[in-house]
């Protein structure tokens, strides 16, 4: 058993059967206190706070875990308008977002100038700070992902979802494992802060896989990383499955917030959907307390945010200005400071 109290343990040295074996434990408390630690120690006591502007579900691809998928021929497409993007944006940095997050299902019809055009204008909505853009459409060229870069994207998010490479090629009928790290290692190069992530809980994973997601978050040297659980999607092949247990993801956070110390590591959406589901209305216990530092609040339109359903969730009405109080009210109470 790996002591991880013991005060000179060095976490980033953990392999993956000491991983897969801390994720097997009983007991995990000691571990999400080191967790806490190692947060506290690296990234201080701010919660960073991200909008996320979800504008197109159309998609090219196939995952079979993603309501969005080409193949759901139930789901009611929509591609909000470059202005109205941008009035979103604009609506997100007035209300103090610091960073905008362009998420998308892979549409060709946001080519490279369109998504250009859209990070030009949204880098240039005056603020009393400098917003960042962080784009999270999917594999693109290296020419594109260059391009977008010259243009001032910031950061982009693109998760490995599985490092069992014939996992990966089960869930992913349109794409391969390697052309996905391919796209990983090509936003690092260009000098992208750079998001990688999984789901737990996949049908077929182990927790030896969960291990080797969380270091190849390492070998990647990924500068984010958002792991959640997989939602099994009535809408999708993967309808019937079973869904991931918050747990798991949980400690999947907390394991790799002692790999990679400084990582922005989100609460994800995933993780709250089911989180919440369990604990109707009752006490939430402090959502801060196993290593993410990041949240990131939809302030996607009403009319188009339902119909961008990756899987079922329920969601509330979206009043930005107010949303961001409540949250920043809320991360204060957990005795974090909102960013
Ligand atoms: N098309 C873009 C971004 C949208 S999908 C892309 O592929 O990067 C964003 C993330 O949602 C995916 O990376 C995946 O990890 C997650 N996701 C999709 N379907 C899910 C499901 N059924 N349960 C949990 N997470 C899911």
């Amino acid at each position: 058993m790996v002591s991880i109290m013991a005060g000179n343990y060095d976490f980033t040295q953990l392999n993956k059967e000491k991983i897969a074996e801390l994720l097997a434990q009983d007991d995990f408390s000691a571990v999400y206190e080191a967790a806490d630690k190692v947060r506290r120690s690296n990234v201080g006591n701010t919660v960073n706070l991200r909008a996320i502007i979800e504008f197109s579900n159309v998609c090219r691809r196939q995952c079979t875990y993603c309501g969005l998928n080409r193949g759901n021929k139930e789901l009611q497409r929509f591609r909000m308008g470059h202005e109205e993007i941008v009035n979103t944006a604009k609506l997100a940095i007035q209300a103090g977002y610091k960073t905008i997050v362009l998420q998308s299902g892979e549409d060709d019809y946001f080519t490279k100038e369109r998504m250009g055009r859209l990070i030009e204008d949204i880098k240039n909505i005056e603020a009393p700070f400098e917003t960042a853009v962080t784009l999270s459409i999917g594999e693109r060229s290296y020419k594109e992902y260059k391009y977008f870069r010259e243009k001032g994207a910031d950061r982009y998010l693109l998760k490995h979802e599985t490092a069992d490479a014939k996992l990966y090629a089960g869930l992913h009928p349109c794409g391969t494992f390697e052309e996905r790290i391919e796209c990983l290692k090509i936003l690092k190069e260009l000098g992208y802060e750079t998001g990688g992530g999984f789901m737990t809980g996949l049908p077929g994973q182990s927790l030896y896989t969960v291990a080797e997601d969380i270091l190849l978050l390492k070998k990647i040297g990924c500068d984010m990383a958002g792991i959640g659980p997989f939602i099994s999607n009535p809408k999708t092949p993967l309808k019937g499955e079973k869904s991931g247990e918050p747990e798991l993801a949980k400690r999947a956070v907390a394991i790799t917030r002692l790999l990679l110390p400084k990582a922005n590591l989100p609460i994800t959406t995933s993780l709250s959907v089911l989180s919440e589901a369990e604990t109707p209305g009752g006490q939430h216990e402090n959502p801060f307390n196993f290593g993410a530092n990041v949240i990131m609040k939809k302030v996607t339109p009403d009319k188009y945010k339902h119909a961008y359903e990756i899987y079922p969730a329920k969601l509330s009405r979206t009043d930005i200005v107010k949303d961001r109080k409540e949250l920043e009210r809320s991360i204060l109470r957990y005795g974090r400071i909102p960013l």
